[in-house]
């Protein structure tokens, strides 16, 4: 069943701290405080023009929700936890940060009937985020994961790809560990400069500089075929649209239709693993039909068909997309090569299994 989000942004509210890339007004375009009366109010307008179906959850984003004081998280909680319990909706979420958790802060989000809470990690090296000034270490991120799973609360992890220092191994040494710690969900945000933030000064001094848009994608999909390999869903890959988000945005990776990007190229690499064995067996082909689940036939394409493109240019094969109920997100049954049927399935994890056969080559040679 479709899940549907009533979003509560909470601007800077609460942290003491000022990360290199945070403007938090911008993220959240909302200012000021939000207000007890705000949530109940909300909920209501979301419940009464969404309808009936879908499953509804309550998210609290932005900020870092268990630094707020206890009657804040409160007062906050209160609506969302009454619509709770009245079945109007059927989960509560908060995103902090992980040295705002613990035992006392816990024993309340659960009495408020929070089951999910969201932790921003960013990075697993401590010293990107030192250098991030985030004020807390790769050791905070397991200490608190451990206590939320402990409390049985599911949890989740939001990561930032390309900060300051984090070159490949870093963020893919991220990726590793995270999902030792299998979390329930990820999102990725690659790092973009903000106007006004630090990470703006340090890129006018030359002292940063972002990750262009294909190396993001590039970074975000290695990063994402880790969690997929273990079962772990990653809800979201780049920035969610808000207004004036994009005119506050004055370098790095940011384009509205990142996750698509990072999904179509998943999708590249997995039919062309397939194109690669029919080239390497010496079957000379033209034309291959494939098939995905209808809901991925675009990112399955590429981004303005881009994907299309590549197959042709690289390979010199036409390739057609086509959406097929029976077949799962994620995997392709190859139907036709040339005029000659065939029913070959490439699961996305037979894909996965297969690149790291070949890194495991690679680092042999
Ligand atoms: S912890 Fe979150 S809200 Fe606080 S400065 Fe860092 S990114 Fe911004």
């Amino acid at each position: 069943m479709k899940t549907r989000i009533i979003p509560f942004f909470i601007p800077h509210a609460g942290c003491p701290y000022r990360c290199v890339y945070c403007d938090q007004r911008v993220i959240t375009s909302q200012e000021g405080q939000v207000r007890g009366e705000d949530v109940a109010r909300t909920i209501a307008e979301y419940l009464a023009t969404g309808g009936e179906e879908g499953r509804w959850e309550v998210a609290f984003y932005g900020g870092s929700f268990t630094a707020l004081p206890p009657s804040k998280q409160r007062e906050l909680l209160l609506p969302a936890f009454r619509a709770l319990q009245e079945g109007r909706i059927e989960a509560i979420r908060i995103s902090t940060r992980p040295d705002c958790l613990d035992e006392e802060r816990l024993a309340l989000l659960m009495a408020y009937g929070v089951t999910l809470v969201e932790l921003g990690v960013q990075s697993m090296d401590d010293r990107v985020l030192r250098l991030a000034g985030r004020g807390h270490t790769a050791a905070a991120v397991v200490e608190a994961a451990t206590l939320l799973r402990s409390w049985g609360f599911e949890w989740g992890a939001q990561l930032m790809p390309g900060l300051p220092g984090a070159g490949p191994a870093s963020d893919l040494f991220t990726a590793r560990q995270i999902a030792a710690l299998e979390p329930d969900v990820v999102r990725i945000y690659p790092a973009v400069v903000l106007a006004g933030t630090e990470l703006h000064r340090m890129l006018e001094k030359g002292k940063y500089k972002p990750l262009s848009l294909k190396e993001a994608v590039e970074r975000t999909v290695e990063m994402r075929l880790i969690f997929e390999e273990r079962g772990i869903p990653v809800i979201r890959t780049g920035l969610q649209e808000s207004p004036g988000l994009a005119a506050k945005v004055v370098a790095g990776p940011y384009h509205p239709a990142f996750g698509e990007l990072v999904e179509g190229e998943i999708y590249f690499r997995q039919v062309d693993y397939y194109l690669e064995k029919i080239v390497q067996g010496g079957i000379s082909c033209r034309k291959i039909k494939v098939a995905v689940n209808p809901q991925e036939v675009s990112k399955a394409i590429g981004h303005g068909r881009s994907n299309l493109r590549r197959w042709q240019e690289k390979r010199g094969i036409q390739v057609e997309v086509v959406g097929r109920e029976e077949v799962e997100a994620g995997n392709m049954v190859f139907l036709a090569v040339d005029d000659e049927k065939v029913k070959v399935e490439v699961k996305r994890q037979d894909f996965i299994k297969a690149c790291r056969e070949k890194e495991k080559e690679r680092k042999k040679e």
